[in-house]
């Protein structure tokens, strides 16, 4: 029997264990890093909010100009085989469409790529480990590294250009943080590698709303924020403010709601996870047994 353990994937309508999963050295999303792409959580065997991440898949796809050649049934129809068949039932499903390889050899028109679709899934990640997260995230804010302008790469079509992300990343693990949040250039906080976040003070809450991808559990955050009677705003959030919120968080599809116990030398809440963070979590993990957000997955056997 086929070992699916560590994941599977879903190309040219086959369905293949993970490390087997190969793309061409040639494919513009090798080349170039010209992919857009989704990550849709499964939670206990069913996908979650499965149509928003798809209408978001197809949002980008679209403003990528791609044709991946396949409509919304196929596409649910071969991530829904591929989690099936790997038995996963906590999992990263990853929804992609690439470039592709120049239909006619050495173009360097992207109208000449032969766009396509590949999925892939592996046991649930966590951005920030449960651990870390229910005591509170340690944030390394950058000083020196900016993330790229949303009129360079477009954020809200979710991408692989994570040279930015990357950088700071080597510099929030050298400075003994979990990970690192971004500034742009006219000083306002943007977003980290793989989550928005949010500033808390009183009643109020701020997430940023230009420059960064309008993540899916930004969306929840910000419902079940509303839902407990706070103002939620969507707006530009200066570095200077968000440093003196009362509390901060980050919202991820790997892990859901992270509180944040410490920004740089700024600690919040005594430095531990604050009471709105640590309420929201476990609010975001009782949505993920709703069924009223549950695409349910029949497994065989
Ligand atoms: N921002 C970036 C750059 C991301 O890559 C992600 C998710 O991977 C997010 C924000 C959070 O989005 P979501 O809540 O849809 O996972």
């Amino acid at each position: 029997m086929t070992d699916f353990s560590n994941g599977a994937a879903w190309i040219k309508g086959r369905i293949v264990p993970i490390a087997e999963a190969t793309i061409g050295v040639t494919d513009w999303a090798v080349t170039h890093s010209d992919v857009t792409y989704d990550v849709v959580p499964v939670w206990d065997g069913a996908f979650f909010r499965l149509v928003d991440y798809l209408d978001r898949f197809e949002a980008s796809i679209a403003a990528c100009h791609m044709n991946i050649g396949m409509d919304r049934t196929e596409i649910t129809r071969a991530l829904t085989d591929m989690v099936a068949q790997s038995g996963l039932r906590r999992a990263y499903v990853a929804m992609v469409a690439a470039r592709g390889t120049p239909m006619i050899p050495g173009s360097r028109d992207p109208r000449e790529c032969a766009n396509h679709f590949y999925g892939w899934c592996v046991p649930y990640v966590h951005v920030i480990k449960p651990d870390v997260a229910d005591a509170g995230a340690r944030i390394w804010l950058s000083d020196t590294v900016r993330r790229i302008p949303h009129n360079s790469v477009n954020p809200l079509a979710k991408n692989y250009h994570w040279g930015d992300f990357t950088q700071g990343l080597f510099e929030a693990k050298e400075a003994g943080f979990d990970t690192v949040l971004l500034p742009d250039d006219a000083g306002n906080v943007t977003e980290g590698p793989g989550f928005n976040v949010f500033a808390v003070k009183g009643r109020s809450v701020v997430t940023p709303q230009d420059g960064v991808l309008h993540g899916i559990t930004r969306k929840n955050a910000m419902e079940m924020c509303a839902a407990n009677g706070m103002d939620v705003e969507s707006r530009a959030l200066p570095i200077a403010e968000l440093m003196e919120a009362d509390e901060v968080f980050l919202s991820t599809s790997g892990g859901g709601i992270i509180p944040v116990a410490q920004i740089g030398e700024r600690r919040f809440s005594n430095g531990a996870a604050g009471p709105v963070a640590t309420a929201l979590r476990a609010q975001y993990f009782e949505r993920l047994a709703d069924p009223a957000y549950r695409t349910e997955i029949d497994y065989p056997g």
